[in-house]
C-alpha cells in the first residue's frame, strides 16, 4: 500500500498550478490534440470518441464552419466549400500554388495578395484561416475535456517546413487564439514519444523516422547529442501517400469491372468513381487486420488477398525506400549507424510497410505507440516540459535561435554570422579585416535581427578589440567567433590573428523581447526585403565613396605637394568636393558616377605615383619596399 502524504499547511501544491498545455498534430489528412494526465500523455478524443479529426473544413452559407468527420462526409456532394488537405497550400505563395493548379479541387481567387486565396460561400479564405479553424476545433476540444484554458500548446510541423510555413503556422494559431510555446518537427516529436532522448546511454545517436501519412511520405534522419536534436537529412514524396495505396486497389476493382459494365454518362462514373475509393480505402485497412478481404461494390464481389494486394503497391513501397536510401546517402550515413527507426503516420499500420521498413533498415522498426498518435503525444510531452509540469526533470534543449546574430560592418551594415532558427549549440567564426592603414583598434557591435542595416536590428552589445598590430587597410586578420550555448547565452569574441590580442563579451540574446517582438522582427524583415537590399546597395556604394576618399587623401598627404601642380590639386579638389556631396545623395547611381569621375580625374596622378615608386626604388633609396 502507497503510504499517504502529508503536506506542511499552506505548502501543498494546489491542483489548479497544473498548468493545462496540449501538443497539436496539424496533419494534411488528420490532426490531433493531446496531453500529459497524471503523468501520461494521451491523445484526448471527440464526443463521440473519435481521436482523429479529419483534416477538412466547410464553410456553410449561414456563416457557420463545419470542421471534421461531418464536413469530410460533405465533402462529396459539396466540392466547392469543404476544403482538405490545406496544409500543403499553407505558408504557400501563388506562385508555389499555380505549380498544383488542377490537382487541387479549389477555386483560386483572382488577387494581387501573394497568398492564395480559396473561394467560398462564406468569402474568400487564405490557407491560414483555414487551419485556424481546425486547430480552433482542437483546442475547444482540448479545454472542454481538461476542464480549463490552455495555457500553451506546442504544434508540430514537418522538418522541411521553411521559415513562412512555419510562421504560417503561428498565424494560424495566433487567429485561433492560442499560446505557442514551440513548433517542434513532426519526426522529433515522435522521437520524445518514444523517450529516446531519455537516459542516453550513448553520445550520439541516429534516428530514422519514416512517416507514411494520408497523402504525404516523409523520411527524416535526425541526430540525437545531449538532448538536442538535429535534422540531418530529410527526403520523401509529398505526392505518395495512403491514398495511392487506396488508388492502386481501385484500379485493380476497376479492371474486374471493365467487361461487366456499359457505358455510363460522365455524372454516373464520378460517382461511381468515389464509391470504388471509399470501398478501396476500406479493403485496404480491413488487409492490416485480415488476410484476405471480401470487395463489394457496383455490383462487383470478389476477394482480395494480402498477397495480391501487396503485389499492387509494390512500386509504392520501393519507392519509399529510394528516399530512405537517397537520405541516408545525404546524411553521409550507412544503415547500420541508424540505432532507431521510428514509424509514424496511419499508413505505417499496414504489416506489409513495417516488414520492408524492416528490412531496409535491417532491424525492427518501433511501432509500440499508436502511428497515428505518436506525433502529437511527442508534442504535449514538450508542451507538459515547457508548461513547467515537471520542474525537475531534464528540461529538452532543443532550441533554435528566433533571430539572426551578426555584427556591424562598416558603413552601418550587419553581417549575419548564425542565421536564425538554427539549433543551439553552436559556434560559428568569420574573420574581418580592417578599414583604415594603421588601425590599431576594432569596434565589435553584436546585433539581432534581420534587417540589413544597424538601426533597424536591435543592439545586444559593444566592445573594442585593441593591439591590432600597424598594417595597411585590409591586411589584418580578426576572427570573430559567435557560440551560443545550450542556454541561449551568446559568447562573443574577436581575435586578432597575427599576435593573439583577444577580446570576448557575453551577452544574452533574446533577453527583453516577447514573442510578439521577435515575430514583429520577422515579419518586418519580410515586408521590407526589399527596401533593405535598395539600403544595403546604397551603404555599400557609400562605403566605397569613403574608400576613395581615404585612398585620395592618404596619396595628398603624402606627395600631393611634390607630385602635383597648384592647378592640379585644384582639379583633383574639385573632384573630391563633388564626390563628397554625391555621398550625400539618396542614390546609388549618382555616388557611382562621382566615383568613376573622381577615378578618371585622378589616373594621371596615380600613374605619376608609381612612376615615382619605380624611380625612387631603382635609384637604391627604397630597396627593401621594392623587393617586397
Ligand atoms: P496525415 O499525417 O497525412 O494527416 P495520417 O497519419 O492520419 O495522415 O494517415 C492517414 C492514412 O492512414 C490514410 O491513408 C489511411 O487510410 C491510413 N490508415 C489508417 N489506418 C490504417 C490501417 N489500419 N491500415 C492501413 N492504412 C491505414
Ligand atoms: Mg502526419
Amino acid at each position: 500500500m502507497a503510504l499517504l502524504q502529508i503536506s506542511e499547511p499552506g505548502m501543498s501544491t494546489a491542483p489548479h498550478e497544473h498548468r493545462l498545455a496540449a501538443g497539436i498534430d496539424l496533419g494534411t489528412t488528420n490532426s490531433l490534440v493531446a496531453s500529459v494526465r497524471s503523468g501520461n500523455a494521451t491523445t484526448l478524443a471527440d464526443d463521440q470518441g473519435h481521436h482523429l479529426l479529419p483534416s477538412v473544413v466547410r464553410y456553410l452559407k449561414d456563416g457557420s464552419v463545419q470542421v471534421g468527420q461531418s464536413a469530410q462526409t460533405a465533402l462529396t456532394k459539396d466540392l466547392q466549400n469543404g476544403i482538405a488537405s490545406i496544409k500543403r497550400l499553407l505558408g504557400r505563395s501563388i506562385t508555389d500554388v499555380k505549380t498544383l493548379d488542377g490537382v487541387l479541387p479549389y477555386e483560386f481567387v483572382n488577387t494581387n495578395s501573394s497568398v492564395p486565396l480559396i473561394h467560398t460561400i462564406a468569402g474568400d479564405k487564405s490557407p491560414i484561416e483555414i487551419s485556424a479553424e481546425i486547430l480552433k476545433t482542437l483546442k475547444t476540444r482540448a479545454e472542454k475535456t481538461l476542464g480549463g484554458e490552455l495555457k500553451g500548446v506546442v504544434i508540430t510541423v514537418p522538418a522541411y517546413f521553411d521559415d513562412a510555413q512555419r510562421q504560417a503556422t503561428k498565424d494560424a494559431a495566433r487567429l485561433a487564439d492560442l499560446n505557442v510555446y514551440r513548433l517542434l518537427n513532426e519526426p522529433t516529436a515522435a522521437a520524445i514519444a518514444y523517450g529516446l532522448d531519455q537516459n542516453q546511454t550513448v553520445d550520439e545517436k541516429i534516428i530514422a523516422v519514416y512517416d507514411l501519412g494520408g497523402g504525404t511520405f516523409d523520411i527524416s534522419i535526425l541526430r540525437l547529442n545531449r538532448g538536442v536534436f538535429e535534422v540531418l537529412a530529410t527526403g520523401g514524396d509529398s505526392a505518395l501517400g495512403g491514398d495511392d495505396f487506396d488508388h492502386a486497389i481501385a484500379q485493380w476493382i476497376l479492371q474486374q469491372l471493365k467487361q461487366a459494365t456499359p457505358d455510363d454518362n460522365r455524372q454516373q462514373k464520378i460517382k461511381k468513381l468515389r464509391q470504388i475509393m471509399r470501398e478501396a480505402r476500406r479493403v485496404k485497412e480491413a488487409l492490416t487486420e485480415a488476410e484476405e478481404v471480401t470487395v463489394s461494390t457496383q455490383g462487383f464481389e470478389g476477394i482480395l488477398t494480402r498477397t495480391q494486394f501487396v503485389a499492387l503497391v509494390e512500386p509504392l513501397i520501393k519507392k519509399t525506400l529510394f528516399s530512405c536510401r537517397r537520405a541516408l546517402r545525404d546524411a553521409e550515413l550507412e544503415k547500420n549507424e541508424v540505432m532507431d527507426v521510428v514509424m509514424v503516420g496511419g499508413s505505417t499500420r499496414m504489416p506489409i510497410i513495417r516488414e520492408r521498413v524492416g528490412e531496409f533498415f535491417e532491424q525492427p522498426p518501433l511501432v509500440d505507440i499508436d502511428p497515428d498518435k505518436v506525433v502529437a503525444i511527442g508534442a504535449a510531452i514538450q508542451a507538459d516540459l515547457l508548461a513547467g509540469n515537471k520542474p525537475d526533470s531534464d528540461m529538452l534543449l532543443l532550441d533554435v535561435i528566433p533571430l539572426s546574430l551578426g555584427l556591424e560592418t562598416y558603413g552601418g551594415l550587419v553581417e549575419k554570422i548564425i542565421a536564425r532558427n538554427t539549433t543551439i549549440p553552436v559556434a560559428k567564426a568569420q574573420e574581418f579585416t580592417t578599414f583604415k592603414d594603421n588601425q590599431n583598434a576594432m569596434t565589435i557591435h553584436v546585433l539581432q535581427g534581420e534587417r540589413e542595416t544597424v538601426e533597424e536590428n536591435r543592439s545586444l552589445a559593444k566592445f573594442t578589440l585593441r593591439g591590432i598590430p600597424a598594417m595597411v587597410a585590409g591586411a589584418a586578420r580578426i576572427k570573430v567567433t559567435f557560440q551560443v550555448d545550450a542556454d541561449g547565452l551568446l559568447n562573443v569574441s574577436a581575435e586578432e590573428q597575427l599576435t593573439g590580442a583577444k577580446s570576448t563579451i557575453e551577452v544574452k540574446p533574446s533577453y527583453g523581447l516577447s514573442d510578439t517582438a521577435i515575430e514583429s522582427m520577422i515579419t518586418d524583415s519580410m515586408t521590407h526585403a526589399k527596401e533593405d537590399m535598395q539600403a544595403r546597395k546604397l551603404r555599400e556604394q557609400q562605403v566605397e565613396a569613403d574608400r576613395t576618399l581615404e585612398a585620395l587623401d592618404a596619396a595628398m598627404a603624402t606627395d600631393g605637394d611634390t607630385l602635383l601642380s597648384k592647378d592640379e590639386r585644384k582639379i583633383l579638389l574639385e573632384a573630391r568636393s563633388a564626390l563628397v556631396i554625391a555621398k550625400q545623395s539618396a542614390t546609388t547611381e549618382t555616388i557611382d558616377a562621382a566615383i568613376k569621375n573622381m577615378e578618371k580625374t585622378a589616373a594621371f596622378y596615380v600613374a605619376r605615383r608609381m612612376d615615382g615608386n619605380i624611380r625612387t626604388a631603382m635609384a637604391g633609396k627604397n630597396i627593401n619596399k621594392f623587393k617586397d
